[in-house]
């Protein structure tokens, strides 16, 4: 048994009781593409409403100086579909893949690629990837290779979500290995030592991605997915939830502000965790500046 729908270019097969949905890979070029100008030009709603609040309530006249410039320049950069920054970022793509999808059509990372590069060269978004990171750090010219995080979900949808990453705020990123015995005390001293030393080279108010519980590079992509969930959404569970406010409320305190000291250091501290080890509690710090991009679609 077959459909076809021409629009979305995907066919349906039955096959021994089994569904199986197929997706050309071009579906993914294309979508990365725009979503790669989208994410650069537009700042998603919730973080310019958190902005403007943050205006509300900012302590300081300088600080509110430098919000009122901060929430213009979004406003400018909708409205003429330029980038928020001139540091577009290294693209970081999130693929929750159903597990009852086959992709066709070439080699899905390659899609990807080829969707990031068409993108960033459109758009003409700043290209800032090397191909080697140490000797001889020769700039790729089309931003790639992306940095891919793949999934394998229920469901035959793909979910994608690009969240380009600057670097201003990710070299202020960290990891800390702590004990058991360092309990919640433990990780709000870890989160706020990183966060203290960052000060306010990561553009801020920044946004506060933390990651707890798994191993040690399990903890580092939760703090990266804590980031891609909105700002508007708190943790489900009531006392990480409870940990995300204390943490917004103490990183506040700091006056670091917005880059030149005030209140309004951090727009929302979004917590995620993970089974752990009995003899560990990593706990890891990603740390994005104000330009906090996003786009999301579903094939
Ligand atoms: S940290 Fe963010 S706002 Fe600062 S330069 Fe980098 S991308 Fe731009």
């Amino acid at each position: 048994m077959c459909y076809y729908d021409a629009y979305e270019c995907v066919i349906y097969y039955i096959l021994g009781g089994f569904t199986l949905r197929t997706i050309q890979v071009k579906k993914v070029t294309e979508a990365i593409t725009q979503m790669c100008k989208d994410a650069a030009y537009y700042l998603p709603e919730d973080v310019y409403e958190a902005l403007k609040k943050g205006r509300e309530t900012e302590e300081s006249p300088v600080g509110r100086d430098v919000l009122d410039q901060i929430i213009k320049n979004a406003e400018i950069a909708k409205a003429e579909d330029r980038p928020i920054c001139q540091d577009t970022g290294m693209a970081v793509i999130f693929m929750e893949i159903g597990q009852d999808v086959h992709f066709e059509g070439g080699n899905l990372v390659d899609a990807v690629n080829a969707g990031v590069a068409a993108g960033y060269t459109e758009g003409y978004l700043r290209k800032s990837v090397v191909g080697e990171p140490l000797f001889n750090r020769k700039n790729t010219t089309n931003n790639t290779p992306a940095i891919l995080h793949t999934s394998i979900v229920d469901g035959d949808k793909v979910k994608i979500t690009i969240a380009p990453k600057g670097f201003g705020s990710e070299n202020k990123s960290g990891v800390k290995m702590l004990v058991p015995a360092d309990g919640v005390e433990g990780v709000k001293a870890a989160v706020l030592d990183i966060i203290q030393h960052a000060g306010p080279n990561p553009c801020p108010p920044m946004v506060v991605g933390v990651g707890i519980g798994g191993t040690m590079e399990k903890s580092a992509l939760l703090s990266k997915k804590a980031l891609a969930r909105p700002i508007s959404v708190r943790n489900e569970h009531p006392e990480y939830q409870k940990l995300e406010a204390e943490l917004l409320e103490l990183i506040n305190k700091t006056g670091i502000g917005p880059q030149l000291g005030g209140t309004t250091t951090a727009l929302a501290v979004n917590v995620e965790w993970f089974a752990t080890h009995i003899a560990g509690l990593p706990v890891s710090v990603n740390i994005c500046c104000h330009a906090m991009r996003h786009a999301e679609v579903i094939l």
